[in-house]
């Protein structure tokens, strides 16, 4: 029997009908005589009511009384979802993470995964049973409650696939596929059949949701092929697996944005050896991590100016930090910018093409858009900009690229 292992998002058990309606589904595939792992995310909009009841109470939640309150969403979930299955007959049991050993370190809110205990699992497939598990939930060697970061039960659905040896993770959510852009921002989006690991692992990392980059890391490194496709229609779909011969070597593959930014400017340093690696150390001694980072020289040579970027979750904690910094650093000034995004452009073809950055700088200049940051890697290339500027930057890049055609390249534009 074949072992399937599904994951349903938040809008595809965002309300009774639609929890019926894949109860339906998955009754389909284990009535056809298949093992199936399916994992929940909360319904819709759960999890940020829960965020907010958190923040209402207090400043800085604490983390582990954080998991303890976020991954209840996912309890309600499969437990719903395992109601359903039994009015079709279908024999479930409903498994939260102690109950299969779903091991993480003690990262609280954004936990690794340790290991999985995939007999767990297997007992429950001999006896001829749905395990429904909920998505998004660890458990720590202490047995504490951890969660794997928003978005994680994508990746709770990976590594179970993974360990299960299950051939494909089937990612079930609300568009059928993964886009050249975000469809929901532009309506030119076109649905690509095939993206490889690589790809998909910058378009996540860079904004695009539709899957949690930590998944794909999981399924690069297990080789495990997932197929995203919408929970309402049966058409679409696109496969994320290795990198092959006949896929689509676009220069360009796609566009991304990331709005969940900010920008700390220190103004006036002194421009001597250590002081970056001041700054950068206090601020990873704290777990906040950092993206972008531009270091200009003033005119006289003797002071810098240093700009970086970090998520918005940490702006606050990372601007205490550099203020503690100032005196020590002799800066002149420090300034936030909260309203500011990260506009990405994505493809493997890059590495074999020379012009692409200027490509697209060009662009967004003549929508008028500034370009306060840039950084580039082997094969995407990101530039901060004015937060308000996205659609229509997005948009700008996706028609310059031709995206909306196959086939995109530089000598054809
Ligand atoms: P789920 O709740 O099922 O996990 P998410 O909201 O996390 O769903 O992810 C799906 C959403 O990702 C889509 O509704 C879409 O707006 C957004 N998205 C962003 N970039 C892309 C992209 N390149 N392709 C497809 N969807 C994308
Ligand atoms: N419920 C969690 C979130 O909203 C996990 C998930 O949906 O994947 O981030
Ligand atoms: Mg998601």
């Amino acid at each position: 029997m074949a072992i399937i292992v599904q994951k349903y998002g938040g809008t595809s058990v965002g309300s009774i009908e639609r929890i019926k309606f894949v109860a339906e589904k998955i009754a389909k595939r284990y009535r056809e005589g298949n093992h199936i792992a399916v994992v929940v995310s909360a319904m819709a909009g759960e999890t940020d009511r829960l965020i907010r009841l958190a923040q209402g109470l207090s400043e800085s939640p604490h983390p582990r009384e954080m998991d303890v309150l976020v991954s209840t969403g996912e309890q309600v979930t499969i437990a719903l979802l395992a109601m359903a299955l039994w009015d079709l007959k279908i024999p479930v049991r409903s498994l939260l993470a102690f109950q299969i050993n779903f091991r993480t370190d003690d990262t609280h809110t954004k936990a690794r995964i340790l290991d999985i205990d995939a007999d767990s699992i297997r007992r429950i497939f001999d006896a001829g049973e749905v395990a429904v598990v909920a998505g998004f939930q660890g458990i720590t060697p202490v047995r504490d409650i951890t969660t794997l970061g928003r978005g994680g039960s994508d990746t709770s659905a990976v590594a179970l696939a993974a360990v299960l040896g299950a051939e494909l993770c089937e990612i079930y959510t609300d568009v059928d596929g993964v886009y050249t852009c975000d469809p929901s921002i532009c309506d030119l989006a076109r649905r690509m059949d095939r993206i490889s690991y690589d790809e998909m692992l910058e378009l996540a990392s860079l904004g695009a949701k539709v899957l949690q980059t930590r998944s794909v890391e999981f399924a690069k490194k297990y080789n495990v092929p997932i197929l995203v496709k919408s929970t309402f229609s049966d058409a679409g779909g696109t496969l994320c697996t290795k990198e092959d011969t006949d896929m689509e070597k676009e220069v360009v593959s796609g566009i991304t944005y990331d709005r969940n930014e900010a920008k700390i400017s220190i103004i006036g340093v002194h421009d001597k050896p250590g002081i970056a690696a001041r700054i950068f150390s206090s601020l990873s001694e704290k777990n906040i991590n950092v993206d972008m980072i531009i270091q200009n020289m003033s005119v006289d040579g003797k002071l810098a100016d240093l700009s970086f970027t970090v998520s918005k979750n940490d702006y606050e904690r990372a601007m205490k930090i550099v203020r503690e910094l100032v005196d020590e650093l002799g800066a002149q000034d420090i300034i936030g910018n909260t309203g500011i995004a990260k506009i990405s452009i994505v493809g493997v073809g890059m590495r074999s093409h020379a012009g692409v950055a200027s490509k697209m700088f060009a662009a967004l200049a003549k929508v008028g858009i500034n370009i306060m940051m840039i950084s580039t890697s082997e094969i995407k290339v990101s530039c901060v900009i004015d937060e308000k500027f996205i659609e229509l930057g997005v948009r700008q890049l996706h028609e310059t690229f031709e995206l909306d055609k196959r086939g995109n390249s530089l000598e054809k534009s």
